[in-house]
C-alpha cells in the first residue's frame, strides 16, 4: 500500500510530487500524453514566477517562447471600446513547463504515465485507486490521495457531492502565423460569454481562444472568430494547425473552493483554486501545493483541517478576485474603468508615417 497517491500531474501534481518527504512511498499518476499541452494560455503571472523564486528554481529559456508581450490589447465589444495595459508576464510553451515540472520529481515517486484514474473507493485503511491504461484497468492502494486533476476532478467529485462549482468550456485553435504582427489580446462580449476571450502568438502560431458556457459553446467560438476578423486579425481555416478544448471552474462564488475531506486533498483547480476574473491558475496550483506538502511532511493522516486553514491567504486572494470581476464583466462598470484611462498605456510610434 502506498502512503500517498497523486491523481494528476499538472503544475499542482508535479510540484507536491517534488516537495514531499522521502519517508513517503508515493505514487504518481497522469493521463497526459507527452508533449501535448494543456489547452491553456501559458501565461506565467509574477505571482507565478515570485512561487518559482520562492522554491529556488530558475526557468530554463526552452520553455519560453517568441515573443515576451508587454501589453495586453483589451477589446471591449459590448462598449465599442478598446486600450491598452501594461502586463508583466511571461510567453511559455505549456506542454514544456509541465514537462519540465515533472522532471524535477525525485526517482522515489513512483510515476504511471498515460495512466486515468477511473474510480477511488474508500476502504479500511484508505483508498483504492482504479485506473485505466492501454485499455486495461488496473488497482492501487493508498492511505491518502491528492487530487491534482484540474477541472472536472474526479478526486472532487467523488468526495464534493454537495459544492456545485460552475465548469465552462475552454476552446483554442492555433493557426500557422504568416501575417499577423505579435499581439496578446483579451475580448470581452457578454453576448459570447460571461468569463472572455483572448488571441496570443507563441513562436510561429496565432492563437484564438475563449471560456465558454457549455451551451452552444462552438457557436459562441465561431461568432468570437468572426468579430476578431472584422476588427482585422487575420487567420484562415487554410491555416489551422490544431483545434484543442478543456473545461475551466468559472470559481465566481464564494463556495467554489474546497480543500478535501477523509484524508483526500485537493489542490490546485479541482479545490477551485482558479481566478475567476483572469483564469490565472498556475501561481495557486504550486502554492497550494507546497502548503500541502508542508501540512502532509508533518502528519500524514487527518491533517485536513490544518491544510484548510493553512490556505485561508489562497481562498482570501481568490475572494478578492470575485469582488473584482464586475470591474472587469460589468458593462457599465468595465466602461467607466476603460473609459477613465486609468492604467491604460498610450501607444505612441504607432501612426509615424
Ligand atoms: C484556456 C485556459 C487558459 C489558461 N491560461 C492560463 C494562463 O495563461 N496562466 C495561468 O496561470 N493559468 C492559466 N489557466 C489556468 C491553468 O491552466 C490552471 O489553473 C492550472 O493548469 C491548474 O493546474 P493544476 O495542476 O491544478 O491542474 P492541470 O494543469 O489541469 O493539471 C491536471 C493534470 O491532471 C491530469 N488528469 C486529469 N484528470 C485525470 C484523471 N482522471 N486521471 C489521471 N490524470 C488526470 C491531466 O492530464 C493534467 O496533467 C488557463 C486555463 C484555461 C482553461
Amino acid at each position: 500500500m502506498y502512503d500517498i497517491a497523486i491523481i494528476g500531474l499538472g503544475p499542482a501534481g508535479a510540484t507536491i510530487a517534488r516537495l514531499l518527504s522521502k519517508k513517503y512511498k508515493v505514487l504518481a499518476l497522469d493521463r497526459k500524453i507527452e508533449n501535448r499541452g494543456k489547452c491553456c494560455g501559458g501565461l506565467l503571472s509574477p505571482d507565478a514566477q515570485k512561487i518559482l523564486a520562492s522554491f529556488n528554481l530558475c526557468l530554463p529559456k526552452e520553455v519560453l517562447v517568441n515573443p515576451q508581450i508587454f501589453s495586453v490589447r483589451t477589446i471591449d465589444l459590448d462598449n465599442n471600446l478598446e486600450r491598452y495595459y501594461q502586463r508583466f508576464y511571461l510567453n511559455m510553451d505549456r506542454a514544456k513547463f509541465d514537462k519540465w515540472l515533472i522532471s524535477l520529481i525525485p526517482t522515489s515517486v513512483d510515476i504511471i504515465n498515460k495512466a486515468t484514474c477511473r474510480k477511488i473507493t474508500k476502504i479500511d485503511e484508505g483508498y483504492k485507486i482504479e485506473y485505466e491504461k492501454e485499455n486495461k484497468i488496473y488497482t492501487q492502494e493508498a492511505k491518502v490521495v491528492i487530487g491534482a486533476d484540474g477541472a472536472n476532478s474526479i478526486v472532487r467529485n467523488t468526495i464534493d457531492k454537495k459544492h456545485k462549482i460552475k465548469r465552462y468550456v475552454s476552446i483554442q485553435e492555433w493557426y500557422e502565423n504568416e501575417e499577423q504582427s505579435p499581439v496578446y489580446t483579451s475580448i470581452f462580449d457578454s453576448k459570447l460569454t460571461d468569463s472572455y476571450s483572448w488571441t496570443i502568438s507563441k513562436d510561429d502560431y496565432f492563437i484564438v481562444g475563449g471560456a465558454f458556457p457549455e451551451d452552444n459553446c462552438d457557436q459562441r467560438f465561431e461568432k468570437l472568430k468572426e468579430e476578431l476578423l472584422k476588427k482585422g486579425y487575420k487567420f484562415s481555416k487554410e491555416k489551422l494547425y490544431r483545434r484543442e478544448g478543456c473545461f475551466v471552474y468559472l470559481t465566481n462564488t464564494w463556495h467554489s473552493t474546497f480543500t478535501g475531506k477523509d484524508n483526500i486533498y485537493l489542490i490546485g483547480e479541482s479545490a477551485g483554486m482558479i481566478s475567476s476574473s483572469s483564469l490565472e491558475g498556475i501561481s495557486y496550483a504550486m502554492e497550494s501545493a507546497y502548503i500541502l506538502a508542508e501540512v502532509l511532511n508533518k502528519k500524514l493522516l487527518n491533517s485536513n483541517k490544518q491544510y484548510h486553514r493553512k490556505t485561508l491567504k489562497i481562498r482570501l486572494k481568490l475572494k478578492i478576485k470575485i469582488l473584482k470581476r464586475p470591474f472587469m464583466y460589468n458593462k457599465i462598470l468595465r466602461k467607466l474603468v476603460m473609459k477613465s484611462g486609468l492604467q491604460a498605456i498610450t501607444k505612441i510610434g504607432t501612426n509615424i508615417k
